[in-house]
């Protein structure tokens, strides 16, 4: 894919994204539909490795509305059941089909599944250019200038073009929110770390609360399977051939280690975890396939304006217990196709579609953070802002939301929301069942 791999860049065009992940890729795709004229700059080259592997049922409304979902159908990607959660000892199941979900969540291999949404946008019309990585944005100007690093061929090439819209979905570069200088962690209790890397041949849960061989994963619907432990929690995700396995604990936890120790720490850990040790018991760690992120909740200050967007992680991400960071990045790219699309056609309206925009962005930031980090992330979350986005979701999807937080025992005050919106506790009680044990 260019995918034109020699192609002259344009000097000018109506929308530059900058990132072709899941919100860059998604935005590109919508707008494009729309006749508008995109280019969109990936620095790497797809398919490239990405963390995100689970991702809820939400996710297919956006991919209807981009046109990815066909494709997404067609690859084959693990097709889950729901999830189980060992907290505290105590164990909990979800199951996606009690809440009339018509569509499966999906485990996806995320360097798949970003190229496929990547080559999902060209074809709808936006012009990609990879190994091409944007260095600064000019948004003073009449028409706002990127400048970009052309790495395709053997020399870096320096060149810019002009726009009438920027939309930075660069991830957590977040190259917009450098310049502005507005991204701030969340709070100084929430300097998380993640550790993760890939095993062979590990057994992975069933929805039944029993283990499987590898070998059974395209016949029986594994679940996500997550456990605490006293300095944080892990995740187990099976993919098609190998599972990624991945833990969080607060970054002091790990700050006096170099990474080898890191890598230790990580493999020590799995080791001791509940039930999991059991799952790994003949699995093959795959060497090399360690990997870090450090102080990965984050928000900016300002995300939208009259020529600039910033969207999905390079706007904000929260923390990945409930797999909300691709539901983000598509939702976020959903209301920005939306704005710009219409700015584009009416000038004078543009400063009303940036700031309804961004506070559409901020209702589903705080929903993300009064869900995920309910005991510690409660301080700064907007909860009328919260409240209007829950009165917004189907509530097919904020039951599964209610039944999900309560696995966790992390989001006292997201049941307090979910109560205003109206969601009675007991439908978090029906969805989510304790179990007295597993077969692992
Ligand atoms: C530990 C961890 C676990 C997670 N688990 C989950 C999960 O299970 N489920 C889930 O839904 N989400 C999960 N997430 C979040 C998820 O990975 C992100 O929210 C999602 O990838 C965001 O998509 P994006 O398009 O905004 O950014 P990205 O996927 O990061 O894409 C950004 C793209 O921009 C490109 N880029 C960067 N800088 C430039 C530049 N200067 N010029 C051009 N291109 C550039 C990058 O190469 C990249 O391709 C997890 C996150 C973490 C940290």
């Amino acid at each position: 894919m260019s995918t034109k791999p020699g192609g002259e860049l344009p000097p000018a065009c109506d929308v530059v994204v900058i990132g072709g992940g899941p919100a860059g890729a998604s935005v590109a795709a919508l707008l494009a539909k729309q006749g508008v004229e995109v280019v969109l700059l990936e620095k790497a080259r797809h398919p490239r490795p990405q963390v995100g592997e689970s991702l809820i049922p939400h996710v297919w409304k956006y991919a209807e509305q981009t046109g990815a979902a066909p494709l997404i159908e067609q690859e084959g990607f693990v097709s889950k059941a729901g999830g189980i959660t060992v907290w505290n000892g105590r164990i909990h199941r979800i199951a996606f089909a009690e809440f009339g979900f018509s569509r499966p969540a999906l485990h996806v291999e995320r360097d798949v599944f970003d190229e496929l949404l990547l080559k999902h946008a060209e074809s709808a019309g936006a012009q990609v250019f990879q190994q091409v990585a944007a260095q600064q944005a000019e948004l003073g100007l009449d028409r706002p200038r990127v400048s970009y690093l052309d790495r395709r061929g053997g020399d870096a090439r320096e060149g810019s073009l002009t726009c009438r819209v920027v939309i930075d979905a660069s991830g957590s570069s977040a190259l917009l929110a450098g310049q502005f200088k507005s991204k701030r962690l969340i709070d100084s209790r929430m300097r998380f770390l993640s550790l993760w890397g890939y095993f062979d041949n590990s057994r992975f849960v069933g929805a039944d609360g029993r283990s499987y061989p590898a070998a059974d994963i395209g016949k029986v619907r594994p679940v996500t399977f997550v456990t605490s432990f006293e300095d944080g929690w892990i995740w187990h995700i099976a993919l098609r051939k190998l599972t990624s396995v991945g833990l969080v604990i607060n970054t002091d936890r790990a700050r006096a280690m170099d990474k080898a120790e890191r890598e230790r720490f990580f493999l020590d850990t799995l080791k001791r975890a509940p039930y999991l040790e059991r799952l790994l018991e003949s699995a093959e760690y795959v060497e090399d396939s360690f990997c870090e992120r450090p102080d990965y909740s984050y928000y900016s200050t300002r995300l939208c304006g009259e020529n600039f967007y910033c969207i999905g992680d390079a706007a904000s991400f929260v923390d990945p217990i409930y797999s909300h960071g691709v539901l983000n990045a598509f939702y976020n790219a959903a209301m920005t196709a939306l704005a710009v699309g219409e700015s584009l056609k009416d000038p004078s309206r543009r400063a009303r579609h940036a700031q309804l925009c961004e506070s559409r962005m901020r209702q589903f930031y705080g929903f993300s953070r009064s869900l995920a980090l309910g005991e510690f992330g409660g301080d700064g979350v907007d909860a009328e802002l919260v409240r209007r986005f829950m009165r917004q979701v189907p509530k097919v999807e904020l039951e599964l939301m209610l039944a999900a937080s309560t696995m966790s025992e992390r989001s006292e005050n997201f049941h307090r929301l979910a109560r205003d919106a109206g969601l009675a506790p007991h439908a978090a009680r029906a969805g989510a069942h304790f179990m007295e044990g597993l077969a692992l």
